[in-house]
C-alpha cells in the first residue's frame, strides 16, 4: 500500500514529514490492520477443516465487520459474537456484517467480559460444525504475525525512499497486536503506539509477550504513550473531530475518531511540544515520520460526521 506524504503545513513548519501509510486503500470492507490480523486466523481455519469462525466485537467492531466481508469472499462461514443484547434495529456495522453472511449472536456483558461462550459454544458446533475461535480484535500470534507484512512492507518502502535514514513508526493501538507485528518487522524503525483506550498500561506487558513468543524478545525500540485517548475507548471532543477534518480536508483522506484520528493528533502534539527535536536523543535524527492508515472507515457511521 503507498506512502502518502502529508500535507500538514503546521509540521512542515518544524521540518517533520509525516507519510501516512495507506492500508486503510487495501479493500473498503476490511481495510486497514484487521486484513493483516485475519490472514493467519483465516489459512488457520482453513487447513485445520474448519467449518466456521467465530469471534467478539461490539456493534461498530471493525473486526467483527473485517471478519464477515472475508468469510463472505473467501466462502467461509462466520459468526460474531456481539456485547449486549439484541436491539430492534441493528448498527450499521452489524446490518453490513449480516449482509455478508455473517451469523449474530449476543451475548449481555457480564458473560461478554469474560468471553464466557461455553453454553454457546455446543449449540455453535452441533450448528455450524467445527468453529475455529479468533480472539476479540484479532488478538492472537497468528494476528501478529499477520501484521509483520505491514512493517516488512513499510521498511522496505522508507529504505526506497531515503536510504538509511532512521524514522519514526507510529501506529494506533487498541490491543496492542498490531503494534507487535510493526515493533517485530522494522527493527531500523523508532516505533511509538498511541494507546486509545484510558486506564492502567495493560498493553506494554501484552507486547513484550508477543515479541518474545516470536523470538523478538530483545527489541528495544519501542514506547507507547497513553496521553492521546480523548478520553476513552471511542470518546471524541469537538477539537478532536475539527482536527480530523481539516486533515481530511487538506489531503483528500478519510481518518476515523476512534483511532487514526488520535494517533495524527498525538504526532502533531508531540512535534510541537519538541519530541523530535534534534535534543532528544531518541528521536533526533528522524524527523521522518510514518503513521499507519489502519482503516476502521465504516466505524464513521457511529458519529454524527459530515
Ligand atoms: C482495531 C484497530 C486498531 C487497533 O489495533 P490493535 O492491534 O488492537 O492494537 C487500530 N486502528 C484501527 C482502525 C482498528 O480498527
Amino acid at each position: 500500500m503507498p506512502l502518502q506524504r502529508l500535507h500538514w503545513p503546521e509540521l512542515e513548519a518544524l521540518s517533520i514529514n509525516v507519510y501516512l501509510r495507506r492500508d486503510d486503500a487495501i479493500s473498503p470492507l476490511y481495510s486497514g490492520n484487521k486484513f493483516y490480523k485475519l490472514y493467519y486466523n483465516f489459512r488457520h481455519a482453513t487447513t485445520q477443516g474448519a467449518d466456521a469462525i467465530v469471534s467478539f466485537g461490539g456493534n461498530y467492531s471493525n473486526h467483527l465487520y473485517s471478519l464477515a466481508a472475508m468469510g463472505q469472499e473467501l466462502g467461509i462461514q462466520t459468526i460474531g459474537i456481539v456485547r449486549g443484547y439484541e436491539s430492534a434495529k441493528l448498527s450499521p456495522t452489524l446490518e453490513d456484517a449480516k449482509n455478508f453472511g455473517m451469523k449474530l449472536y449476543f451475548l449481555g456483558k457480564k458473560a461478554y467480559k469474560f468471553k464466557d461462550i461455553s453454553e454457546l459454544l455446543p449449540i455453535l458446533n452441533k450448528k455450524y460444525g467445527g468453529v475455529y475461535i479468533v480472539p476479540e480484535g484479532g488478538e492472537n500470534l497468528a494476528g501478529v504475525r499477520g501484521c509483520m507484512a505491514m512493517g516488512t512492507a513499510i521498511d522496505k518502502q522508507m529504505f526506497n525512499l531515503l536510504g538509511d535514514s532512521a524514522y519514526t513508526l507510529c501506529c494506533a493501538v487498541g490491543t496492542g497486536s498490531t503494534f507487535a507485528g510493526l515493533i517485530a518487522s522494522s527493527p531500523r524503525a523508532q516505533c511509538l503506539g498511541i494507546t486509545v483506550l484510558k486506564g492502567k498500561d495493560t498493553i506494554s506487558p501484552k507486547v513484550t509477550r508477543w515479541l518474545s513468543l516470536i523470538g523478538k524478545g530483545a527489541r528495544s525500540n519501542w514506547s507507547l504513550n497513553a496521553e492521546y485517548h480523548h478520553g476513552g475507548y471511542a470518546k471524541v471532543t469537538p477539537q478532536l473531530l475539527e482536527f480530523m477534518s481539516s486533515i481530511e480536508s487538506l489531503n483528500t483522506i478519510k481518518l476515523d475518531p476512534v483511532y487514526t484520528a488520535k494517533l495524527l493528533w498525538a504526532i502533531k502534539e508531540l512535534a510541537t511540544a519538541g519530541y523530535w527535536n534534534t535534543n532528544n536523543r531518541e528521536t533526533s535524527q528522524s524527523t521522518h515520520i510514518v503513521a499507519v492508515h489502519s482503516g476502521g472507515l465504516q466505524g464513521r457511521r457511529g458519529f454524527d460526521l459530515t
